[in-house]
This record gives structure tokens, sequence and C-alpha cells, in this order.
């Protein structure tokens, strides 16, 4: 055996066709060179529809755990190269299965071979039953094609000849960056970053804003925000956070509205801020996780009102979603744990007891009347500070 490991790569959404099919590998194959930063990597290339990455065979755990993030893969293989003759696929077959046999119970097993190299002297089924035959005998087990406990994977192909046993399932979606940019308004809470994730599955890439409001916000409500971005840095690299000082205009209209429309109308301003900072980052939509009916001022009607405020399309893919759905996606981020942690947010305070449930935009409109947005939007997002989370 070599010291080597080849991660045989494949992904998914086969029917992208022509200029987007490049456009789609091209991006992940720089998002797979990008997440595992050249380490212990010794080549990637792209071949037969698929991607070949050779690393160092210390590293194949670490590559392991690391591909599995990447927006883009349906499945990858951990193989072993080999000489492409049947000796040596024999050989390294057999010590893979004996291996697996330590590990695991194993009753049955098939051979399955894709030979794209077809100045290979045997066919894939002559392959198939030739090892499938010997391995069979060696380890006195049955051969089943459908309920099978192990699959012995062959390739031969202008790439190399490859030997592997295991299939990890991968992220599936999009690769990050393909569907272009979006701005995901970031709070401390549990929803807004498994918002940004699911966008980031769907091939886009995350830039954020969190609104805060300072002496009300402490400064640990902030560090929460940047701790919530880094999780979000697994699958496109750094992100632009940027924090917007909210704290004068939350008063103003505190002070300007009744109080069961402030939470829309806090909302609304934070659309506005939101907008102007996309355009600035040639962002094409506005992200939050916002969802029917969480929360009482979370109204079909409320919902209208906030999206009025917006210059851009505004994406809640948490929408129909349970809160315990919506848990369980962030534990798998890996975000919960800082989410629940009691740091509060600009939007736990100053909360009416009763908010409004249907605010029209006749109401909105007469609350926003005295204020010169232009202006206080201008100057919010202008002066909001930029932090580059996730810079290696
Ligand atoms: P989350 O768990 O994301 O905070 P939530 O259920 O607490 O969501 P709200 O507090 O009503 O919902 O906020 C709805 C959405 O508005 C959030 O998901 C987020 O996208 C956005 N949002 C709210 N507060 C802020 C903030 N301070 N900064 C940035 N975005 C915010
Ligand atoms: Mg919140």
């Amino acid at each position: 055996m070599t010291n080597e490991t080849v991660f045989v790569l494949r992904h998914g959404e086969t029917f992208i066709k022509g200029q987007n099919r490049r456009q789609f590998e091209d991006r992940l194959r720089d998002n797979i060179a990008k997440t595992l930063a050249s380490r212990s990597v010794k080549g990637l290339f792209r071949a037969q529809g698929r991607f070949y990455l050779r690393v160092e065979q210390a590293a194949e755990d670490w590559v392991e755990k690391r591909l599995t993030r990447v927006f883009g893969l349906s499945s990858f293989s951990p193989a072993q190269p080999v000489e492409r003759e049947i000796e040596s696929i024999l050989k390294v077959a057999t010590q893979m299965v004996e291996k697996e046999l330590e590990a695991r119970p194993i009753g049955t097993f098939r051979v399955t071979t894709k030979r794209s190299d077809k100045s290979f002297p045997m066919t894939s089924p002559e392959l198939n039953r030739e090892i499938g035959g010997a391995l069979a005998e060696r380890f006195e087990l049955g051969v089943d094609l459908q309920n099978h406990d192990l699959d012995v994977g062959i390739e031969i192909s202008e790439a190399g000849s490859f030997v592997f046993v295991k299939r990890v399932p991968g992220a599936g979606g999009l690769p990050v960056g393909v569907s272009g940019r979006v701005m995901l308004l970031l709070s401390g809470g549990i929803d807004s970053p498994v918002a940004g994730h699911l966008l980031q599955k769907r091939g886009c890439s995350l830039f954020a804003v969190y609104f805060h409001a300072p002496p009300h916000t402490s400064e640990r409500a902030k560090d929460k925000v940047i701790q919530l971005s880094e999780t979000l840095c697994a699958a496109q690299g750094p992100i632009n956070l940027h924090v917007v000082r909210f704290t004068e205009l939350q008063k103003m209209l505190r002070d300007q509205g009744p109080p069961e429309l402030a939470v829309v109308l806090y909302r609304r301003a934070m659309m506005r801020i939101a907008s102007r900072l996309a355009a600035a980052r040639r962002c094409k939509a506005l992200i939050t996780g916002e969802n029917l009916g969480q929360v009482a001022s979370q109204t079909l009607e409320n919902l209208s009102r906030i999206e009025e405020a917006a210059s851009l399309p505004v994406l809640r893919p948490l929408i129909a979603f349970d809160k315990l759905e919506i848990i369980e996606l962030a534990q798998r981020l890996g975000s919960y744990d800082i989410s629940i942690l009691p740091h509060e947010d600009t939007c736990s305070l100053f909360v009416p007891k009763h908010p409004a449930t249907k605010a029209s935009l006749e109401q909105v409109t007469r609350a926003e009347e005295r204020i010169d947005f232009d202006e206080l939007v201008e100057q919010a997002a202008d002066e909001a500070e930029v932090i580059r989370v996730g810079e290696q």
C-alpha cells in the first residue's frame, strides 16, 4: 500500500448542464481547496465527471470530516490507489475487507466495478465475478447484490485505479457561491444562523448584519453573534459581519410609535439599513430567520409590513418549520449551544407585552411620518463596524 489516500468525490445536481456545469465544478473545486487550506493536499483534479483528491494517508480522518461540510458533494469515498492490474486490485481489496471484518460483523457483500478505461482487458462484470469470487472464498462470505453488509468499490479510469469500501454521504446542495451573494440578518437567536446555513446549501455566499444596541445589549451579546458567524464559516470560509449601532434609531422609533407597533417598526428600520448594506456588497437578497406564527408578532400582515421597507427580496427559509425542526438543524450546525447562551438581543428589549398582530400600512406610515429615514439609514450603514470572521 502507498501512504496516500485518494478521495473519490461525487457531486450531485447532475441535471446542471453546459456553462452552468462548468461554473458549478469550478466553484466546487475552489471551495474544496479552500476548506482544506492546502493541508496535506497533494493534488486535486477532475476526471470522469468527478473530482479526485490526493492526500497523505495520515490526514484521512481530518479531510473526511471537512469534506462532509462542503455543499455540492453528494457522496465521497476514501480510496486506495492500486496498480492497473488484477493482482494488485485483489491484494488491496483483500486487505480492506480484512480490516472491515475486524471492525464489524459482515455476512454478505458485493463488488461494484466502474471501468471507464476501456483499454483494461477485463469488463466490469468480469472483474466483479473474479474479485468477488476470490473474496467470497477467502473470507467465507455470501454475495448479495441487493442487501449486503459491504460494497467493495473498484474504479478503473484515466484518473487511475482505486479500491474502496466506504461511501460517506455528502452535504448535498449547491457549491457556495454559484447562486450569488446574500445578506443575512443575524441575531443572537436560534433561527437566523440556521436560515443562513440553508441558503448556503443552495449555493449562496453570506454577508451578515447584526443590529447592536449598547448599552441595552452587552458586548457579550455581540461576541455571541461573532461566534454564531464562525459556525457558518465552515461552509464558505471567512464572513464579513456588519455590526450596526441601533441604539439611537431604536429609541426614536420607540418614542414616536405606539408601543404595540415597536417590533414591526424596528424590523422595518433593520430592513432599510440591511438593504443599503446589501446593495453596497452586491447582495441580491436579504435573509431572515422569521417564521410564521412562532411569536405573536410573526403574522402574515406583519411580515408584509416588514417586507415593504426592504428594497431587495426578503427570503425566509424557515417560514414553515416547527421550532423543534429548527433546533435539530441548529444542533447539527453547531450553533445551538451558542444561541442558548443567556445574552439578550436587541429585540427582547423594549418589546411590549401585547405586540400588534396585524399592523396596517396606515399605522406604520403614521408612526414613521416624522422620521427622516434617508439620513439615519445612510449614517447607520456607513458607520457600521465590519468584522471579518473566520480569517485564519
Ligand atoms: P432568531 O432566533 O433568529 O433571533 P427569533 O425567533 O428570535 O429569531 P425575532 O427575534 O423575532 O425571531 O427575529 C426575527 C428575525 O429578524 C431574526 O431571525 C433575524 O433574522 C432578524 N433579527 C432580529 N433581531 C435582529 C438583530 N438584532 N440583528 C440582526 N437581525 C435581527
Ligand atoms: Mg431573536
